[in-house]
């Protein structure tokens, strides 16, 4: 047998995962039944692994195995042929093998054979005195033996198929992922299809019932089919998730439509409901290059990527991949960081009123030097941890970092305040304003030296519960800023409605300036909006001296970026507040 026959051999049998499985009465019936045909005390279901005959189901033997080393089974296995041996002891080969010193005469064995014509190994009968064998006999025990094979067959499949959609499942999937790694050079085309969230999904079946989604699970089954077409089968790996290769037919460039299409009729045909938002990510793959997992991880990346693009579709890139690990590291070691105490920090950067020169004011912005990865910029991380169960934690340490130095630099006779970045999801904290005047009198802090920066599409989010807690934080004398203004979809009209006194204008329009008149407009006209719906105006990022002119022309407020200065810390604020405005720390 040829060694790469023997490799083929053993990796169907190992396929089929049946080695050292506990015995089950199903095998044990044809085996029992076979001894009692041929009248002789041994019969056994016995496959054949690198070294050894197992038993799969025995009758009339201790041991679960034998070597493979001189086995008749092997040698069924290997020539998937039937051997009788009437006579051990007139058997020049297996006269002194393990079963022929074991006292054994004779022995028939018919091969368990495999669909595509591996041996598995054999279904045997053993006596101890010599015997022949009549055709009847041996026809039978093929037959027997095709059973045998049968019903390893639909063992195997039933933990192959989903039962909600009769199609095969995941473990199948990563079946003929390992089956097809023996494809060098091939390149193929395979897709996830997500018809929602996994929460979405739990939430409809407790509101639809389960048959509903049972029938939309068989509609998007009909259509996958009839997408994959005739050669190949779409796999239902998750309870929301089917994997599917792409037809032979397809043409890469354009397979991406054709998926956008299927995508389109799912949604028309299925039924949909509004909540769930079905996406589809696929990804072209040299089989033997990549192991079936990470196929698998990999389509799941893709998918979650295809949710936020416009077709419902995204192909899976090695660099969303990297940044999608990256992300996961940097969440995994947040809460490591919140507790360790040389990893976060704040940095300020202060605010200078246009119109009399002082600075009294900083923004706290938050740092993180990782230990490993090095500094992490805010833009990165915060949105990752903002998205978490982290949040809330990330502004606890943030709040009360911000109002120790406050309290740290009235020590020293600097009166200054803060300003504090929040995110949406502190508005939904129940017990935020109960906490947030717990620390202020805690560290002795008055609410007018805290101003609190909220982006525009954070406050839109809100709830009457987010407006109300904002009313109640301002009624305290805490200021109000929206962040980042003009980049959001704030409304005017709702603007109005919210308690905020300072509007702090984005930074890529300060910057967009230097374009032209036009932009130069816009900056005008933001102002005087702001203005004349009485709010206070910071322009951010401002970079240059002829920026902040224009700005001071134009009336702005206040500005802040690193022509002024760059964020810094709490001890290099002080030097610099000593330097640019020594009447503020005179007192000190
Ligand atoms: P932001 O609140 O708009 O903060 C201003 C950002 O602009 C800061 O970036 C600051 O370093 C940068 N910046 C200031 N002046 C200039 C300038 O003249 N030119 C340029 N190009 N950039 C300037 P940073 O520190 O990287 O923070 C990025 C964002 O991360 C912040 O934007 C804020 O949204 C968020 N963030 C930072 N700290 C916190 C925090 O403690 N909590 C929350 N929720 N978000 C935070
Ligand atoms: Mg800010
Ligand atoms: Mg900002």
């Amino acid at each position: 047998m040829h060694a790469s026959d023997e490799l083929a051999r053993l990796s169907s049998l190992r396929n089929l995962r049946l080695l050292d499985t506990l015995p089950s009465e199903s095998f044990d019936r044809i085996t029992r039944l076979v001894a009692s045909y041929f009248n002789l005390p041994i019969a056994a279901v016995s496959l054949t692994d690198v070294d050894r005959q197992w038993f799969k189901s025995k009758v009339g033997v201790e041991h679960d195995g034998i070597p493979r080393y001189k086995a008749p089974c092997a040698e069924v296995a290997e020539t998937g042929r039937m051997l009788v041996i009437p006579d051990f002891e007139k058997d020049d080969h297996y006269a002194d093998s393990t079963l022929g010193n074991a006292g054994i005469r004779f022995y028939a064995g018919a091969p368990l054979l495999t669909p595509d014509g591996h041996g598995l190994g054999a279904l045997c009968v053993l006596g101890a005195e010599p015997r022949t064998i009549t055709d009847d006999e041996m026809a039978t025990l093929t037959d027997l033996a095709a059973m045998v094979m049968d019903q390893i067959e639909l063992q195997h499949a039933v933990g192959r198929i989903d039962a909600s959609s009769g199609l095969p499942n995941r473990f199948q999937l990563l079946n003929d992922l390992s089956d097809l790694q023996k494809n060098h050079g091939e390149q193929r085309i395979i897709s996830l299809l997500d018809l929602a969230q996994t929460a979405q999904f739990d939430r409809l079946s407790r509101v639809m019932g389960p048959s509903y989604l049972d029938g939309l699970i068989r509609t998007v089954a009909r259509i996958l089919k009839a997408h994959v077409g005739d050669q190949s089968t779409p796999y239902h790996v998750g309870p929301t998730q089917f994997a599917f290769f792409a037809p032979e037919t397809a043409d890469p460039d354009t397979y991406s439509e054709l998926l956008a299409k299927t995508l389109r009729d799912i949604e028309k045909h299925g039924d949909f409901h509004m909540s769930m938002t079905p996406s589809i990510g696929v990804m072209s793959f040299d089989p033997a290059e990549m192991l079936p997992e990470d196929v698998l991880r990999s389509l799941q990346s893709a998918v979650q990527d295809a949710r936020d693009s416009d077709t419902g579709v995204g192909s899976f890139s090695f660099a969303t991949d990297m940044r999608h690990r990256r992300n996961f590291r940097l969440l995994q070691d947040f809460p490591i960081a919140l507790d360790a105490d040389d990893q976060l920090f704040l940095v300020f950067q202060p605010r200078m009123d246009l119109a009399t020169g002082e600075v009294e004011i900083a923004e706290a912005l938050l740092r993180w030097n990782h230990p490993v990865l090095g500094p992490i910029s805010p833009a990165e991380f915060i949105p990752i941890v903002e998205a978490s169960t982290y949040a809330r934690a990330l502004s606890a340490w943030v709040i009360e970092e911000a109002l120790r130095h406050i309290t740290a630099w009235e020590a020293l006779g600097l009166k200054f305040k803060l300003s504090i970045n929040l995110s949406a999801l502190n508005l939904e904290e129940h017990d935020f304003f109960e906490r947030m005047m717990e620390k202020l009198k805690e560290h002795c802090v008055d609410p007018d030296r805290i101003e609190l920066e909220l982006t525009e599409t954070a406050m839109m989010k809100e709830t009457d519960r987010a407006l109300d807690l904002l009313q109640r934080l301002t009624a305290t004398g805490i200021r109000l800023a929206i962040d980042d203004f003009g980049t959001g979809y704030s409304s005017l009209a709702y603007m109005q409605k919210l308690p905020a006194s300072v509007v702090k204008i984005d930074r890529s329009f300060i910057a967009d300036m230097a374009n032209g008149n036009r932009e130069r407009v816009l900056v005008r006209s933001m102002i005087n909006l702001s203005h004349s719906l009485g709010y206070r105006v910071v322009a951010e990022g401002v970079e240059s001296a002829e920026a902040s002119d224009l700005l001071q022309a134009m009336g702005c407020d206040e500005i802040q970026g690193f022509w002024l200065s760059r964020p810094m810390r709490g001890d290099a604020l002080l030097d610099w507040l000593a330097h640019q405005m020594p009447r503020k720390l005179e007192v000190a």
